[in-house]
């Protein structure tokens, strides 16, 4: 089956059910974590630069919030679907508990394509989304972030609309915003570091120096960039780095086997993650396919771009020095795929938890901006380690304890801690 046959919502009550059937929950329960308790679907009519109106379909789903407000960021693609939407607002839920910080699960979407619209159409979309949506978020309902294709830029534009809407000061409704306004230092880091912070864990646990791997990276976004910029300054070799080429509408993998240049790869890419293909080339990079990232003799995995690129078809195409993936993105691994990797004894991060970095760090921004008092970047950064080391060390444990793959470990543990708040708060 190839990629775009999978369903993400339908993967992600796959692996819920797979867990979840055998914790001893009751039916109510799990009835209630295995769907969204709600949904908004809306449009968003944007006076475009040329005088012509365009109307994008929108999204926003709160999947659980019995842990605190849903938390979790608004994606800007042009494939976006209600039930990506649906899928990621899940795993946001897990993502909060697993790290066990005090909020639940939540996402948006817009089908939208930001790489081919000008600043001021992009203004207007995110403040025509606010518009739409402002009497279902708030501090304490529901809080979105950036993600896929969104910004720190549009961030700020949301929460200036929210509050001309609502006639307040409200730094608390969204977070990921520019530093200086209401946003943390180490938050755009955030989530490419705490990739990095888990694997370090695991690799010490495993006694194995980081300075003797390599990976090869899928994306070369915001996550994907800082992964590689932490993973190097371990002392980490990136061998190849896949991402889009915007000119000619595909992906290629940039690879130099003596190891990439992380900051001359971002020197020549674009703020949405894509590498210009034709300077690569002059700086002398071997230039392959897309998929290529996947196929190379390198120790390690980040797949850090979209979901659904880890499947059955592709599984063989992955090398035998392959030990570990590190999920940087949402849903990169298709549930088929999963008994294969485990069979071949690579052992896995999973997504929600080893891309928590991004939400636990939101997390920060919020206390922050309550107390309305800012932490310098290394306490920021020591919070976060130690918030995704202790998260790690749980389910690394439990996947040990009861020999399960630490994808099961994850959700054990996050279903049990949601689960848990419905039962208290009376809900089942
Ligand atoms: N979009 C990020 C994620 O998928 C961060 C969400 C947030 O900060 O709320 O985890």
């Amino acid at each position: 089956m190839s990629a775009e046959n999978y369903n993400p919502y339908e993967n992600a009550q796959t692996q819920f059910d797979n867990v979840a059937g055998g914790l001893g929950l009751d039916s109510g329960t799990l009835a209630l974590l295995r769907q969204p308790m709600y949904e908004t679907h809306f449009t968003i009519p944007v006076k475009m630069d040329d005088g012509t109106t365009q109307v994008f379909n929108a999204f926003r789903v709160r999947h659980n919030d019995a842990r605190g407000p849903a938390k979790g960021g608004i994606r800007f693609h042009p494939h976006e679907t209600a039930d990506t939407v649906r899928a990621l607002a899940m795993w946001m839920t897990w993502k909060c508990a697993v790290v066990d910080i005090p909020l639940g699960g939540g996402k948006g979407g817009v089908i939208c394509d930001p790489r081919n619209m000008s600043p001021g159409e992009q203004e207007r979309m995110c403040r025509g989304y606010v518009r739409a949506l402002y009497k279902q978020i708030g501090p304490n309902i529901d809080v979105p972030a950036p993600d896929v294709m969104s910004n720190a830029q549009h961030m700020l534009w949301m929460m200036d609309e929210y509050e001309a809407i609502t006639g307040n000061r409200y730094p608390g409704v969204i977070t990921g915003k520019p530093v200086g306004m209401g946003g943390s230092l180490g938050r755009t880091e955030a989530t490419g570091f705490g990739v990095i912070y888990v694997l370090k864990d695991l690799l010490c646990r495993l006694g194995l120096p980081i300075e003797a791997t390599s990976a090869s990276i899928q994306g070369f976004g915001n996550v994907a960039e800082y992964a590689a910029r932490m993973y190097t300054e371990n002392g980490g070799k990136v061998v190849a780095v896949s991402c889009w080429n915007v000119a000619d509408s595909k992906a290629y993998t940039y690879k130099k086997a003596d190891g990439c240049d992380i900051a001359q790869l971002v020197s020549i890419k674009d703020s949405f993650g894509s590498i210009d293909k034709d300077k690569a080339y002059a700086l002398g990079y071997d230039i392959q396919d897309g998929d290529a990232w996947l196929c190379q003799d390198v120790d390690i995995l980040i797949p850090a771009a979209l979901e659904n690129q880890i499947t059955p078809a592709v599984f063989p195409k992955i090398s035998k020095q392959v030990k570990y993936i590190c999920e940087g993105a949402n849903g990169p691994t298709t549930p088929d795929c999963d008994p294969l990797i485990r069979e071949r004894g690579i052992v896995m991060l999973p997504d929600f938890l080893c891309n928590a970095g991004g939400v636990t760090c939101s997390y920060f921004e919020q206390v922050q901006c309550n107390m309305n008092y800012f932490w310098d970047k290394a306490e920021v950064l020591n919070k976060l380690e130690y918030a995704m080391t202790r998260a790690f060390r749980a389910v690394y444990d439990l996947s040990k304890e009861k020999d399960v793959y630490m994808r099961d470990a994850a959700y054990m543990i996050a279903i049990d801690r949601v689960a848990k708040a419905v039962k208290l708060r009376g809900w089942v």
